[in-house]
């Protein structure tokens, strides 16, 4: 092969070389704009090589989590919202196990599918409530591809139409080059309410009445090709495929089973839920039930008021499920705050443990930082910006100093620049080592007792038992590794599966089953964890005489089973040499009963 027909030239070159042979042939007048030349590269790489080994990526879709589970899990996260996390757990849980029930019953029942409305869904509330953070939690729950869109930036480029099959391709992007992966994805469009056509919005209707068309296809089922159509290097490259193989090449994503959610503020919109409900008569004053008397009228919403608002019907028909998102007041700003799952926090604590430098909260600096970030009428957005703020110039002195600990307290929040004087000029101060000792096991104590409060909930999730000890171990790793408290039960319940694995193939290769019991459960698991490996790798490391020992007792006197305790994980020679040891004195004692 030649030099110049491996070296593919990256899209820069590309477009400035296209560029100029357009110049030559036409002069200024005709320039090439290319947004996105190639589709994904990674992509079709990927799929090249499926192709060749006729291998599929190993994904793994929850089709079988229930939606209390679901529930459950978003509970973890989420403050407040009781009403759309219910309505989202349920109605995205059944769009899955829906598909999977479809997909059993393929061309079984002719009639299956037909006439069948997907669950997309409408999200209204204002902005960091919580609407993006809610729908990202789930596609991570559930293992599928996520993608978020700006209804905003839509018409402005180009064609319509073109960037709704842009996100479609992005989820293949997203699903590392899986295009079947892609097909079970959620694509998720903020700022729907700006492609109303109505009074409220200004500028031309007619556009945003032809966004809303173009998307009616893809919500329901259309078919997108994975190159950009209007790019002329696919169409080459579709040409230059042809001409090799004499075929054409077709690869395509269907979105009959991607999820599509639209959220947006749709400001006004409960004046017209209002209006109607005054015309029906409905006495709606009296029951309502929280603060936000907006979100409690736009729970009412029917599509009337959304076609009014100034969507097409057929738009409203595609988006049966809605769910409202209620506004954050500063109790709910303290409680995100206080969640020991929240990314705020713990990324705070992460970016200055990446400095070696272990920082704590005190509750009345949390409450003094949701005050702040109410001010901003940003919904728990604020609350970023005011920690950035407040921290910013300890982030920034700190790791030049040998200062290891930060206690944020009421008065780091209020004045964080004299605050930070005092700091740097008694580090040591016996009171500040002792408040940070203090909230240090604190935080670890509470972390452990609000666990143990939910060992059954969690025992009944993964269906095996949390001992305290590994509870202990939990909680120390949420502390010390800034993870959430999914994350942590997760690994620790992968960690015990692989340790089964052990026994089991252990079991397969020698006849003996090995029993662990809890305390070595622990060591391992603590092991696992720490080293980023396998528990069936920590087990054969540390047994790898076992094999041979554990056979000779086996021949000897029969045995089948042990129990391996914390002793033989700490010290696995001398426990092999003890139990070897029993085995032989009982055999001589069999032996001399059998004399005697
Ligand atoms: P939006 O509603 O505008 O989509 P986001 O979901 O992006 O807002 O919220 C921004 C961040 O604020 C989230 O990443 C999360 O950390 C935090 N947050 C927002 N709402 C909540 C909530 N109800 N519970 C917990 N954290 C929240």
């Amino acid at each position: 092969m030649k030099d110049s027909d491996s070296k593919i030239p990256d899209q820069k070159e590309l477009e400035k070389e296209l560029n100029e042979y357009l110049g030559k042939k036409y002069g200024d007048r005709i320039r090439l704009v290319v947004p996105m030349l190639f589709p994904k590269p990674h992509a079709e790489e990927v799929s090249k090589e499926e192709k060749e080994t006729g291998e599929k990526k190993k994904h793994h879709i929850q089709f079988d989590l229930k939606p209390e589970e679901l529930e459950a899990f978003l509970n973890d996260y989420i403050i407040r919202q009781e009403e759309a996390k219910e309505i989202l757990a349920t109605k995205i849980c059944t769009h899955f196990n829906r598909i999977q029930f479809t997909e059993q019953r393929k061309g079984k029942t002719r009639y299956e599918g037909v006439g069948h409305i997907k669950n997309n869904i409408l999200m209204v509330g204002p902005t960091g409530v919580g609407k993006t953070y809610l729908i990202k939690l789930i596609a991570k729950k559930i293992g599928v591809p996520f993608v978020k869109g700006d209804a905003t930036k839509f018409s402005e480029t180009g064609y319509v139409g073109g960037d709704v099959e842009d996100l479609v391709r992005d989820l293949v992007y997203e699903a590392d080059g899986d295009i079947e992966m892609a097909q079970y994805g959620i694509i998720y469009i903020d700022e729907i309410d700006k492609i109303a056509s109505s009074n409220h919005t200004i500028g031309p209707d007619v556009s945003r009445t032809g966004v809303q068309r173009a998307l009616l296809k893809p919500m329901e089922e259309t078919e997108v090709d994975l190159k950009v159509p209007h790019d002329p290097i696919s169409q080459l490259e579709a040409i230059e495929h042809y001409r090799k193989t004499g075929k054409k090449e077709k690869r395509t994503i269907n979105t009959k089973h991607i999820l599509f959610i639209m959220s947006g503020a749709f400001n006004g919109l409960e004046e017209m839920v209002k209006k109607r409900l005054n015309q029906e008569g409905i006495g709606f004053r009296a029951e309502i039930r929280s603060k936000d008397e907006r979100a409690e009228y736009l729970k009412q919403v029917k599509a009337e008021d959304l076609i009014a608002f100034g969507f097409e019907s057929e738009f409203i028909g595609r988006l049966p499920v809605t769910a409202v998102f209620e506004r954050l007041e500063i109790e709910d700003l303290f409680a995100i705050l206080k969640n020991p799952n929240n990314p705020i926090i713990l990324g705070k604590k992460k970016d200055f443990k990446s400095y070696g430098i272990d920082i704590q909260f005190e509750e009345a600096a949390l409450y003094e930082l949701a005050v702040k970030a109410y001010e901003e009428k940003t919904g728990a957005r604020g609350l970023v910006s005011a920690v950035e703020k407040v921290l910013l110039k300890f982030e920034k002195r700190l790791p030049s100093t040998g200062i290891k600990q930060l206690v944020v307290t009421r008065e780091v929040v209020r004045h964080p620049e004299q605050e930070l004087e005092q700091l740097l000029e008694d580090p040591m101060h016996p009171e500040r080592v002792a408040r940070f000792e203090r909230l240090f096991s604190q935080e670890r104590l509470e972390l452990k007792e609000s666990i143990l409060r939910r060992e059954g909930e969690f025992r009944r999730r993964y269906g095996i038992a949390f001992p305290e000890s590994r509870i202990n171990l939990i909680a120390r790793r949420m502390v010390d590794k800034g993870y959430d408290v999914n994350t942590v039960f997760e690994e620790v319940v992968e960690v015990q599966r692989q340790v089964e694995e052990f026994e089991k193939e252990f079991q397969q290769r020698n006849g003996v089953r090995l029993q662990f019991d809890s305390e070595a459960i622990d060591r391992i698991t603590d092991m696992a964890l720490e080293e980023d490996m396998k528990g069936q790798v920590i087990c054969s490391r540390l047994l790898k005489d076992y094999e041979h020992g554990i056979k000779l007792i086996r021949d000897r006197v029969g045995r089948r089973e042990f129990v391996i305790t914390k002793e033989a994980i700490d010290d696995p020679e001398e426990y092999l040499n003890r139990i070897i040891q029993e085995a032989y004195s009982q055999r001589f004692e069999l032996e001399a009963e059998g004399k005697g």
